[in-house]
């Protein structure tokens, strides 16, 4: 079974909450070599700069998901460190979420157009800006890999059975808009076995998730990077919980 994890990685978000968990875990996995942990403010970040002085395989790196510029920033620097080499996975992570209540209220253009931004036009840019570092040495053994972190509120099947539908209408329509992006760039990206997934990660307790998850971030992070461990080719466009099992679109 292929293993499509490392040598190396870049996650956006990865400051806190489900970014800075996949970072360490991560660290432990012997085949991964080199860690972009890419985060806004770096010089805040504290849990991960702590990390990074321990573990030199991360690269703790400033970019705002919605800068092109810091964009094109974070792709020469690892462009630089890779040398010859080419990406293996981008976990697309970064993302808002602003709850505006379980009943219908007058939709705010900002909001909206801020959880576009970041949630769905973002992933889209990075995505894009990383691909030919990601083409550059996949193959059908070793496939790299587009991870979009989703949710369970992305799902259009189960929109009418959620009671949060209403509090989570931004979030939620970017998610599915983030599921469709899956779809595409799978279909489109196949042919240079690149595999494209979108990730349920469970509801986690972090501060996006609230206290009032059922799951840590830790184990929610481990059961995302082991189902990532057994994807191949054919998996390519699924929409998956962190154990693997088909999410309904
Ligand atoms: P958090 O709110 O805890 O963390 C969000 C992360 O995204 C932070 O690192 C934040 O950085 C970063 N971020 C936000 N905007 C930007 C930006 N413009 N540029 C760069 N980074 C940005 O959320 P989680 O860790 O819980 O969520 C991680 C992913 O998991 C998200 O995609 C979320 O939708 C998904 N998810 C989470 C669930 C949960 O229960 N926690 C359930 C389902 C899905 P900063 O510190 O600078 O704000």
């Amino acid at each position: 079974m292929p293993n499509p994890l490392g040598p190396s990685i870049f996650i956006t978000g990865a400051n806190r909450g489900l970014g800075l968990a996949f970072v360490k875990e991560l660290v432990k996995q012997e085949q991964v070599t080199l860690i972009f942990a890419a985060c806004r403010n770096p010089d805040q970040a504290d849990a991960l700069n702590a990390l990074a002085k321990k573990h030199p395989a991360i690269q703790v790196l400033k970019m705002d998901v919605s800068n092109d510029s810091e964009i094109a920033g974070a792709v020469k620097l690892v462009k630089d460190k890779l040398g010859d080499r080419g990406l293996y996975v981008l976990f697309n992570n970064a993302a808002i979420l602003t709850e505006t209540g379980a009943e219908y209220i007058k939709p705010d253009r900002k909001i909206l157009e801020q959880h576009m931004s970041i949630n769905l036009v973002s992933p889209i840019m990075v995505t894009d800006a990383f691909l030919s570092l990601l083409r550059k040495e996949s193959s059908a053994d070793k496939p790299s890999l587009v991870v979009n972190i989703s949710s369970d509120n992305g799902s259009i099947q189960d929109a009418m059975t959620m009671g949060t539908a209403w509090g989570n209408i931004a979030y939620g329509i970017t998610k599915a808009g983030l599921n469709m992006y899956t779809r595409y760039l799978g279909s489109g990206e196949k042919y240079n076995n690149i595999v494209a997934v979108s990730v349920h990660p469970g509801w986690l307790r972090t501060d996006m998730g609230t206290p009032d998850a059922p799951d840590s971030v830790e184990h929610g992070a481990e059961a995302v990077i082991e189902t990532l461990s057994k994807l191949s080719i054919k998996d390519n466009g699924r929409y998956i919980n962190n154990r693997g099992r088909d999410m309904r679109f």
